[in-house]
């Protein structure tokens, strides 16, 4: 579609072609010069269902089922918002959408709709496509309110104390409008510490979100959500989440699909903000930004925070240093395996590691082991079979991932062999933890203290064993170590643990 600029009570404005009088003079949005929203006449008898699709939202203008006329018409009235889909600085391109302004993210496309070459944004295509002659569109109306309603969380559990002091901060970060992380150690339960944030959040009509880099985490978020707020509608929002059109007072969402939201959450809750591909992904901060109200709080919750995040500005820290069994965290240990690397090229296993598995095939004790990459992972399963033969590898691409894990929960698999796509989210009650080649760079800090929090978790086993196999101690390996024993310390000063 093309727009022609016009004067519209003294004010810049466009018109759609469909609804313009001559053609005359027709640019593409990109082109234009415009107010982005008029002021609104508070007495416009605007469209509910229009209102109800809409609010919340931001999106290209074909992606609307309502006719133009009254689109254009709610513009007029200042109760919808137009803006460009990519914005044009001295030949530079911005996309409004997602944030990119990558020039090599844009390419050029016979378009149908303005009839010439136009740009478009690679970046967020898969979203679908942002055109220079794109229209994005919001509401920016009056908006339905959520019922006070007397909303009741069903699971609020007895917290420990330290659960109980972040709970209290998370609440009032919200009643606040502040930014809080919550650093919660592995295993710490730091779901259960939003609980009464997000009630009080409901009670007060406020829109909350939890949003996550990982379409897992949504997944099983859901169900305990939807457990403890039995009175509210929670919606999940995925790549293939059947709940897409659906608005709700307490949505759970991956960062890649706030992209079609703007200005929408009063408190939004980054749950793993530093998990693949959030840190790595500007696109995803960017849509994080955009789909939350100006006046709003924000949460993070994580165990590895990175620096980047410790150090920004306006944001209270409260840490969770021990788990909710009152046990310290196991403390990796490192042993030197030789070029473990060499080994595995003339087909054996390092002596010390195969001696330290042996010890754990003989007590019949499940092994977790982190290799770093999946040639080596396959290597490793081979020879490792030829001393037990319930082993196997898991890693990113392998379409039996969630089956393999279960088989492993149900001790059906006795040795998991993974990369460090299992880093995070699984818990498996009493077993032992190894890497092996620690020091490769794969392994970071917080890949490591997620390693090592995937031991000890249950309040039946409290305690295992982690153990990094290595051919050189990396910087990482130490900080990793570090971390995990300020923690403990922490945790010991605070009482709130019983065994050191
Ligand atoms: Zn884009
Ligand atoms: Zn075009």
């Amino acid at each position: 579609m093309l727009y022609s600029e016009q004067l519209y009570t003294g004010k810049p404005i466009i018109v759609p072609e469909a609804l313009a009088q001559s053609l005359i003079d027709m640019l593409p949005i990109s082109e234009c010069t415009f107010n982005e929203t008029l002021p609104k006449n508070k007495n416009y008898p605007y469209v509910q269902p229009l209102q109800q699709f809409l609010q919340h939202k931001r999106l290209p203008i074909n992606l609307i089922p309502f006719e133009i006329q009254v689109i254009h018409d709610h513009y007029l009235n200042g109760f919808i918002r137009y803006q460009k889909g990519l914005i044009k600085n001295n030949n530079e391109f911005q996309c409004q959408r997602c944030g990119n302004h990558d020039q090599h993210l844009f390419a050029r496309m016979p378009c149908v709709r303005c009839k010439k070459e136009c740009m478009y944004c690679r970046k967020c295509l898969v979203m679908g496509r942002v055109n220079a002659c794109t229209m994005l569109i919001s509401w920016c109306g009056e908006e339905t309110t959520h019922i006070q309603n007397n909303h009741h969380c069903d699971s609020l559990l007895t917290l420990s104390t330290g659960q109980q002091t972040a709970s209290n901060k998370v609440v009032e970060a919200i009643q606040e409008k502040k930014q809080l992380l919550v650093w919660a150690v592995c295993g710490s339960g730091k779901t259960e510490v939003l609980f009464s944030g997000i009630e009080y959040a409901l009670n007060q009509g406020l829109t909350i979100c939890i949003a996550t880099p990982r379409t897992d985490v949504v997944l099983e978020l859901a169900p305990r959500l939807k457990k403890a707020f039995p009175t509210v509608e929670v919606v999940s929002l995925y790549g293939n989440s059947k709940d897409k059109e659906r608005n709700g007072q307490l949505m759970i969402s991956t960062t890649h699909q706030l992209l079609r939201y703007y200005r929408t959450f009063e408190v939004m809750i980054l749950d793993e903000v530093d998990a693949f591909p959030y840190r790595v992904e500007p696109m995803l901060q960017y849509a994080l930004n955009q789909s939350r109200k100006i006046d709003s709080s924000l949460i993070y919750l994580t165990a590895t925070p990175d620096k980047q995040l410790l150090q920004s500005e306006d944001l209270d820290i409260i840490t969770i240093p021990a788990r909710y069994h009152r046990h310290p965290l196991p403390v990796p240990n490192f042993k030197w395996c030789g070029n473990w690397q060499k080994a595995l090229e003339k087909e054996l296993l390092p002596y010390v590691f195969v001696s330290w598995l042996s010890e754990r095939i003989d007590k019949n004790k499940q092994v977790l082991l982190f290799v770093p990459h999946i040639r080596t992972l396959e290597q490793v399963v081979i020879l490792i079979s030829e001393l037990d033969r319930s082993v196997t590898g898991v890693h990113a691409e392998d379409r039996n991932r969630k089956e393999k894990v279960e088989r492993f929960r149900n001790q059906e698999i006795m040795i998991l062999v993974t990369t460090t796509i299992l880093e995070r989210g699984i818990t498996v009650p009493n077993i032992d933890v190894a890497v092996l080649g620690a020091e490769d760079n794969i392994f970071t800090e917080s890949a490591l203290v997620q390693i090592a929090g995937r031991v000890g978790r249950s309040p039946k086993f409290p305690t295992g064993v982690v153990t990094f196999f290595h051919y050189g101690i990396t910087n990482e390996m130490v900080k990793a170590r570090r971390q995990i024993e300020r923690m403990n310390r922490e945790a010991s000063e605070k009482g709130l643990i019983d065994l050191k």
